[in-house]
Formats: structure tokens, sequence, C-alpha cells
């Protein structure tokens, strides 16, 4: 074993984790290895889907070796399991003791992880549990790719089939190490690229990039309103990156890759659910063929607004379906363990701030 660069790191001087090398890192880690080894122990961490601890063809020493020198990069500071089963949120610690959250849903016909791109977030989009706790630091690629990699062992025998970057951060933001870790996504752990979605705030130049890219992933934006003056108050990186604009880069982005493009819109009670609001919407839709994801607001501890109710949830849906829209409820099935958006994270530093490091 040697000491290596490895660029997916969140810093120079942080610790090379379980999921940072590339193929070729790893190589130069594991130099001296037969090719073959070095196989096994790639496709051990990718394709298995079984700890490092459990992978018995690897010869013990070298095991010992590996997770001596390529420590798991999260450790379990709180796992919550909803009453049917269906929902499974972790609360890690890093090895920094900075926190994070990934999330892993069953429904009847897929399986989605939703991971997390950064400790915290810089977005500061006030109705967001996240956002109202700032930015900590950016996560390495192995920090993201170990939060699928660590769902799907607990997800077996149901294999994971979607991921979504719809945790904690913006995607955008840590770009090069998002990007990097989609693509270990797909290529190694071989989750297709057609179930991956990265969801963004809107940032435009991100979104341009992500056009340039190969990979035809599903992109998901998080309008929550269609119309500047509510909008930069509602998601303050609006005044940077405006309405008008976020389109045509949506627009550009469905050129490129025509992949569905669908809009996030978190339902605040006499806020954003208005008739108004459902039409400004709906023309923004039309532009792109958009499909619309709701999701009543969920509570957090800093945004005193409630969500709107279950029928007023079902009304602005069924007024967007007559305009023609596509739309979707998405019951916030989290609630009840606090999956959603960074509440798991501030609910314990409510409870019992010692549990952070
Ligand atoms: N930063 C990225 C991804 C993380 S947030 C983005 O903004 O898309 C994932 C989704 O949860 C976003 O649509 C976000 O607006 C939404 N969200 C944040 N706080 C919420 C809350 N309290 N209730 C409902 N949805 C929320």
């Amino acid at each position: 074993m040697t000491n290596i660069q490895v660029v997916g790191r969140h810093s120079v001087d942080a610790p090379v984790l379980r999921y940072d090398p590339t193929r070729v890192e790893l190589e130069a880690f594991l130099e001296g290895q037969p090719r073959y080894r070095i196989d096994q122990v790639w496709r051990g961490l990718y394709e298995r889907g079984a700890p490092l601890e459990d992978l018995t063809d690897i010869p013990k020493a070298l095991r010992s070796t590996l997770v001596e020198l390529l420590p798991s990069a999260l450790e379990p500071a709180a796992e919550s399991v909803s009453r049917d089963g269906q929902t499974v949120k972790w609360l890690w610690r890093l090895h920094d003791g900075r926190t994070i959250e990934t999330v892993l849903m069953h429904y009847r016909d897929r399986t989605t992880v939703c991971v997390s791109t950064q400790a915290g977030c810089a977005m500061a989009c006030g109705f967001c549990a996240t956002g109202q706790s700032g930015f900590d630091r950016q996560l390495s690629v192995g920090e993201i790719v170990e939060q699928v990699a660590r769902a799907r062992v607990t997800s077996a025998p149901r294999r994971v089939s979607n991921v979504v970057f719809m945790g904690m951060g913006e995607p955008m933001a840590n770009y090069d190490r998002m990007w990097a870790a989609v693509e270990r996504i797909h290529g190694d752990i071989g989750i297709s690229a057609r179930h991956i979605t990265v969801s963004t705030v809107g940032v435009i130049p991100g979104i341009d990039r992500l056009g340039d890219e190969a990979l035809p992933v599903n992109l998901a934006v998080s309008l929550h309103a269609a119309n500047d003056t509510l909008r930069n108050e509602l998601v303050p990186v609006n005044r940077r990156y405006p309405i008008e604009e976020l389109v045509r880069a949506c627009e550009r982005y469905l050129a490129a890759k025509n992949r569905r493009i669908s809009f996030e819109w978190a339902l605040i009670e006499g806020v954003n659910d208005r008739d108004s609001d459902a039409r400004e919407l709906a023309v923004l839709c039309h532009r792109l063929r958009a499909h619309v994801n709701l999701i009543p607001l969920n509570p957090t501890p800093g945004y005193p607004t409630k969500g709107t109710s279950r029928a007023g949830v079902d009304g602005f849906c069924d007024q967007l379906e007559q305009l023609g829209i596509n739309a979707t409820v998405r019951r916030n099935r989290g609630t009840e363990i606090d999956a959603a958006c960074g509440q798991l994270r501030a609910s314990r530093q409510i409870l019992d701030p010692r549990r952070l490091g």
C-alpha cells in the first residue's frame, strides 16, 4: 500500500475514505497486489452490496488493512424506521463530527435512496431545516457514494433502483464531487443514469454543465414560486438566477438531453397555494412540458407558516391537472420520522445536542 493522491476528498488534509478513490487510485493504493485482487476489492465495494468486513473472498489480512486504511465515512448517529417499514432514515456522523442525512424509500415499483451532497447548505431557503442551519462543508465523493452503498445493504433483498440528489445541500454547489459520485453510482454500482435525479434550487451554471455531460440524468428544479417577487423571498438565490433565465436554462437542458424536467413545489398555506400560483406555474410547465411534484410543506423549527392542508394540496393538484399539467402529490411519508430536509438533524439538535459531535 502506498500513499496516493485522491482527488475526490473535501479538502487536502481530509482522510481518504472507503469510497473516495477512483478505480485507478485504488490500483495505486494496492500497489503490488495482483490485478484480480484489485478487481475483487472493487467489485466487492461496488457490485456486491455487502460491507467490506463481510467480503470473505478477500484474504483476511488484506481486508483488515483495507478496513484500517480506507475507513468507512459514515458512522450511524441515529436511524429511524417508519411504522410500515417502508422508509428508513439515517443521521450519519462524519469523520470530523459533522452530520448528514440519507433516506431509503420503498415504493411498490421502485426503491429510492435520497442522498446529501453537502453538510449543511448555503442557499438559505427559509422554510428548509438545512437552509436554516447554514453551510458546514462539501462532502467528498466517497461520502456521497457510501450513502448509496450503505442504503443498499439495508435495502436487500430489494434492489435500490433510483437515486435522488435531494438530501442536504445544493448539488450544483459541489458540482465536481457530485458528478463524480453520479458516474460512480451509474458505472460501478450499476444504477442507470435514467434512474438518477439531480435536484437544484436553480443554479444556472450547474444546469448548463449538467447538459454538457454524457450521462442523461433527470433534472428537478425546486421552484416553489412562479413569479420573481415571491420566489426572491422563498428561495433567495432567485435574486441571482431569476425565473425567466432559469426556465431558459431548463429549455437548454431539455434540448440537450430530452429528459423530463420536474418542478418541486412545497405547498405553503396562503403563500404559494392560491389559484393564481397554480396558473403562473402552469404557464412555465407548458413551456418545458415539465411535471410537478407537490409536497405539503413539512414543519421546521425556524419557519412559522404551515403547510397546506391535505384538501388544499389535492385541490391545487386538480387545478394543475385541469390546466393540462401533470402533477403528483408526494405525501411526505417521512414526516413521522423527521425524514425531510435536515429535519432529523434539527430535531436531534433540540432533543439531544450531545449526540452531535
Ligand atoms: N438543494 C437542492 C436539493 C435539496 S432539497 C434543491 O433545492 O433542490 C430537496 C427538496 O426539499 C427541495 O425541493 C426543497 O425545496 C424541499 N424542501 C426543503 N425544505 C422543505 C420543507 N420544510 N418541506 C417540504 N419540502 C422542503
